[in-house]
């Protein structure tokens, strides 16, 4: 078991239930792929069990910051 999993990109927010069917395709299927700072949701499977929305650089890895979802 990995101690910390990737659950997924922190930016996303749910279309509203009268969105047109493109705004649910791309919350659904599509993702960006940036180079740099990010915010990400990491669960935390191996401890407490907690979302954390963390932001990383995906360039270098580094966390600049870490906090409870
Ligand atoms: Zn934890």
């Amino acid at each position: 078991m990995e101690e910390f999993v990737y659950a997924g990109d922190a930016t996303l927010s749910r279309p509203g239930s009268n969105a047109e069917l493109s705004a649910w395709v791309d919350y659904v299927y599509f993702r960006d792929n940036p180079a740099g700072p990010h915010s990400e949701l990491w669960y935390h499977a191996a401890a407490c069990r907690q979302f954390l929305k963390v932001e990383r650089d995906t360039r270098t890895h580094v966390i600049s910051s870490a906090e409870l979802a």
